[in-house]
């Protein structure tokens, strides 16, 4: 536990010793309608743009206006082949190997890709396990995979839910079900990171778990990407998705990453969807071959990628590949700290968090529940040029980013956030 302090002055100190403080320069800051940065706590939701972003961007830009189809080959950064311009930041980001990972379409796409080679249903063995309260498109997926496959997606849909009253999960229940039914379940798919509670989950001892079992394990990191040290080769899961527009500030609607480890990299025969772009890229131009697929996560691709998407990817990979994900994740530990120090220090009883509170079982957002409040305080939030979410009922998701937020950031949140309870 670290040891924190009240007052502004005791913020601002901590800014002027934060070794990362700079960063925020390298990021546009939203402005309220008076001019001023707002304080910008939605990184779970969208990054922000990294300043280097318009210029990667506008080099593939004048390339294309410049080269034509020559690009493909004589662009400063060719995009024949642009994927392996960010395969070694993004496995760092993520803890994967090289091997083990692949920007492509978006992550229900690849979600759904994933299934169609780690869910393979048998009579004995067709139920899906995921957490209660996973986020709705990822429900969705199974479910329709359930239906696909000519199961009933209530019947074979197993939640792993919070006890009565709680609001994380605990792991005696995950064992409890597996116990009974895991020789019934043919895949386990968990949010590695809760997106409601910012419960971050151990991926490791849940895949360790459920392999025991039998069970295929894939995580959905789209809220652990950029926020937290993830370990994906070491935890030995066998998929993971993530986006790239929340933490890893590639921008709206960008490209998703997707893992596949390192064990199932040469597995020919692995059921999937394929296109040209998962074909051998040595012969793949020559258009007549038979299909001969690409080892690792890039045999999954399906199409040629948007190469502007890509070139937003590379820019923010760059930031995080120079700063490095430990020491992000050290400052990030310190700036949720603080944060959830000061909402402590409000005393209210009608504010509660709901994010654990070991900082190695979170990121950086803490979900604040608000007894009795309603989306009215979002707003008067908003008004008074804080950026943060509201889920139903009550819950105000707040993510102070280490990349661009400061301590500051968090004081005046807090500040504000007391005299709107107050009143
Ligand atoms: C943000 C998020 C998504 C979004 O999926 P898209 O396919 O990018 O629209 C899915 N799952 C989780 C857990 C998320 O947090």
């Amino acid at each position: 536990m670290l040891n924190y302090n009240l007052g502004l002055d005791y913020a601002k100190e901590q800014d002027s010793i934060d070794h990362l403080s700079n960063y925020r320069n390298q990021f546009h800051i939203p402005k309220d309608k008076y001019g001023k940065d707002v304080i910008y706590l939605c990184g779970n939701s969208l990054g922000l743009q990294p300043k280097l972003t318009k210029t990667y961007i506008n080099q593939e830009l004048e390339d294309w206006k410049n080269l034509g189809v020559d690009g493909h080959f004589e662009a400063k950064n060719p995009w024949l082949d642009y994927n392996k311009l960010l395969i070694k930041n993004m496995a760092h980001v993520v803890g994967a190997k090289p091997i083990e990972v692949v920007v492509m379409n978006t992550l229900t796409t690849n979600l759904h890709l994933m299934m169609v080679s780690f869910y393979q249903p048998t009579k004995s063995r067709y139920k899906i396990l995921i957490e209660k309260d996973a986020f709705p498109s990822d429900k969705y997926a199974v479910e329709s995979q359930l239906r696909h496959h000519g199961y009933d997606d209530k019947e074979s849909l197993i939640l792993w839910e919070p006890r009565k009253n709680e609001a994380l999960n605990r792991y005696e229940e995950l064992e409890a079900i597996l116990k009974n039914q895991g020789h019934e379940i043919a895949l386990i798919m968990i949010g590695a990171i809760n997106y409601y509670t910012g419960q971050y989950f151990d991926l490791k001892h849940i895949t360790t778990l459920a392999h025991q079992y039998g069970c295929k394990v894939g995580f959905d990191c789209a809220h652990a990407a950029g926020n937290v040290q993830l370990n994906l080769h070491d935890s030995g899961v066998d998929f993971a998705v993530w986006c790239t527009y929340k933490y890893l500030n590639a921008g709206p609607g960008s490209l998703a990453g997707c893992f596949v480890h390192e064990r199932h990299a040469y597995k020919k025969e692995l059921n999937r969807f394929t296109g040209w772009w998962s074909h051998n890229k040595e012969t793949r131009f020559k258009m007549r071959d038979n299909f001969d697929v690409i080892p690792g996560a890039e045999g999954w691709q399906l199409s040629n990628p948007p190469i502007l998407s890509m070139a937003a990817i590379k820019a923010s990979l760059e930031l995080f590949n120079e700063v490095g994900i430990e020491k992000l994740t050290e400052k990030s530990k310190s700036l949720t700290g603080y944060f959830e120090f000061l909402v402590n220090k409000l005393n209210n009883n009608a504010i509660k968090i709901i994010t654990p509170n070991n900082p190695n079982e979170r990121g950086c957002q803490l979900s604040i529940q608000v007894k009795n409040a309603n989306k009215s305080l979002h707003k008067k939030l908003t008004e008074a040029s804080v950026v943060c979410d509201w889920r139903e009922p009550d819950v105000i998701r707040c993510a102070p980013t280490p990349l661009y937020n400061s301590f500051t950031d968090v004081y005046f949140m807090v500040e504000k956030l007391k005299k709107l309870i107050n009143e």
